[in-house]
Parts: structure tokens; C-alpha cells; sequence
């Protein structure tokens, strides 16, 4: 926080999501969190649908925030999020109350933002709701035992996906394209995509989300120590290895103009990095990692990135 504070001079004091909340050491969404409602500040009402950060901070009825917050089933996070931007403004636009409009954010995780509650939240964007949308995205049902979801990459070990002499990969399914949906369809939304290992663009695309007129939606990579198996202090370690070896490509998406921003990493890196680091892609075999790093491969050309050689090759 204090390195931070040399970047960011402004950065807000206040922590709307306070230590002492139950999730595991290291919890990527958990740091996702935190840099999302400081970035937000006090002015905000935040709605936490089913999934490991409605869980895990919210037991035995007391929560971390120092803010409103509501819970709400795992299917409708778009649904009850719009009913209460819609609130607010009608609320506002009737004279029945003065203060400034509040920052509405909704936080659902993979399995509800990808999975059992796209179809709320693509309404909810469609419609064009003033609200901030999030998925925080740690790539597979933690709360209910690391089952496979939409967005778990190929190859990764869940309880759903055990490798085995059938099917030796693990999933067979590449993740769906979930930020690039809510780009291509719904007409006035801003979309980004980052990871907690980049926490001032977290912050920035979070204010810019905040600050843009209609709906915003953000895609945040938070790595999961349960779900990944990894040593703990390395979630922010992870985070940029998964930008810097092309398999979380990091954007931005303007809806005024069509057009898409990519983050070009520093550093790049063979995608052997960030499987290593992780227990669930232990299993994979030669052809899966080359898959892998076809798509990778993919991935950087996408964005600008000149693939060299040696990459190609491996
Ligand atoms: Fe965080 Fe994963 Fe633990 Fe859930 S299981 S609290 S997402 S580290
Ligand atoms: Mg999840």
C-alpha cells in the first residue's frame, strides 16, 4: 500500500472492504476486492451475488464492509443490481432524494457472472443500467468445491474434470470468451478486462467503469490458491504471468468508438511460466501444453505482439 501511495498520491484511506473476512490466505478475489471498493470509496452500494466472496465473508452474520452491501441469489446479480441503479434514479428524477448518485457495483464470481447468471447480467448491460458489473473470475465453483465452469482454462484439473487414461487432459473445453461477449453485444457498454496483478489499472479501469454513463462491465483474473494449488504469496506473481505468457490478454473496450486498447506486456514468456506454478495443470502432457501455447500464440498476435520464433517452436 505504501509503494502504491507513491503512484497514486490520492489513494483514499478508507478500506470499504476491512480486514478480518474468512477467506483463504492469499485469496485473489479477495485483493480484487479491496482495490475495487477503495477504488470506489464510500459513496457506493455493492451486491455480492452466491459465490465464494458471499460466502466466505458474510458468515455468522457479520460482514467486512464498511458500506451497504446485499447479497443476492447466484442467478440474478444483473437483476437486482439494476433494480437498484434503477432506484436510484427514479428516486432522484422524482426529487425523494438529494444526495449524489451512488457508485453501484456488483461483484459476481465466474459461475454466476459466465454460467448461472449470464442471462441477468446481459440484460442488465443490454438494458444499460448506470451500474458497474464485475467478474471476478478465478476460473471454477470455489465456494461449492472447485467444480468446472465456463471460463476454467483447457486442461484444467476440477473436481468435474479429473484427468484420467480417457480423457488425460482434464477439461477438454477452451473458456469461453466471456468479456468479449458483453463487448461485442451490448451496444453501450464499457468493457475492460485486468488482473490483480496490476492493481493501479485495476483502480483506473475501475473509476473510468464508475465514471462512464450506462452499464460497465470488468473482467478480473483473481487467482484461486484452493482451485490453482499453488504456493500462497505468489496470487500477484500469477497475475502477471498469465498477462506476460498470452493466456489472459488484457483490454480495453470503447463503446463509443468500437474499438479495442490492448496492453502490450514488458516481458514475454512461454506458457510453461504459469502452468508450473500451478498443481492443476500437473497432469498435462507434452500435447496439451503445445495446444496451450498455440492459443497463447493466438492470443499475442491479437494484440500486437510479435511472436518470436522460439515460441513458435515449442
Ligand atoms: Fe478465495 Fe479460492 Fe479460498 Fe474461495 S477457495 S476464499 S476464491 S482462495
Ligand atoms: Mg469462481
Amino acid at each position: 500500500q505504501e509503494r502504491l501511495r507513491h503512484y497514486l498520491p490520492d489513494l483514499p484511506e478508507e478500506d470499504p472492504y476491512q480486514a478480518g473476512h474468512r477467506t483463504c490466505a492469499g485469496c485473489g478475489p479477495a485483493i480484487e476486492y479491496r482495490w475495487v471498493l477503495k477504488a470506489a470509496g464510500n459513496n457506493t452500494i455493492a451486491v455480492g451475488p452466491t459465490g465464494c466472496m458471499y460466502v466466505a465473508n458474510s458468515s455468522y452474520l457479520c460482514t467486512p464492509y464498511t458500506i451497504p452491501w446485499a447479497h443476492t441469489q447466484i442467478g440474478s446479480a444483473g437483476s437486482f443490481t439494476s433494480g437498484v441503479a434503477a432506484a436510484y434514479e427514479a428516486r432522484i428524477r422524482k426529487g425523494k432524494y438529494d444526495g449524489e448518485y451512488p457508485n453501484v457495483i456488483v461483484m459476481a464470481g465466474d459461475g454466476s457472472a459466465s454460467d448461472i447468471g449470464l442471462g441477468s447480467l446481459s440484460g442488465a448491460l443490454y438494458r444499460n443500467h448506470d451500474a458497474l458489473f464485475i467478474c471476478y473470475d478465478n476460473e471454477c465453483y470455489a465456494n461449492t468445491g472447485i467444480q468446472v465452469s465456463p471460463t476454467t482454462p483447457y486442461g484444467g484439473m476440477t473436481t468435474f474434470t479429473p484427468p484420467g487414461p480417457v480423457i488425460p487432459e482434464g477439461k477438454k473445453l477452451w473458456p469461453k470468451q466471456l468479456a468479449r461477449m458483453m463487448a461485442e453485444g451490448h451496444p453501450w457498454c464499457y468493457v475492460a478486462t485486468t488482473t490483480i496483478g496490476y492493481p493501479i489499472d485495476v483502480i483506473n479501469k475501475v473509476r473510468k467503469g464508475l465514471n462512464h454513463r450506462g452499464a460497465a462491465f470488468l473482467h478480473i483474473y483473481t487467482p484461486c490458491q484452493k482451485g490453482f494449488v499453488y504456493q500462497t504469496p505468489m496470487s500477484v506473481e500469477l497475475s502477471r504471468r498469465v498477462v506476460e505468457c498470452g493466456l489472459f490478454p488484457v483490454w480495453e473496450y470503447d463503446p463509443g468508438t468500437r474499438q479495442y486498447s490492448y496492453f502490450k506486456p514488458p516481458v514475454i514468456r512461454p506458457v510453461t511460466d504459469y502452468l508450473a506454478m500451478q498443481g492443476r495443470f500437473g497432469h498435462l502432457l507434452p500435447e496439451h501444453v503445445a495446444a496451450l501455447q498455440r492459443a497463447a500464440n493466438r492470443n499475442f498476435e491479437m494484440i500486437g505482439v510479435e511472436v518470436p520464433e522460439w515460441l513458435r517452436e515449442l
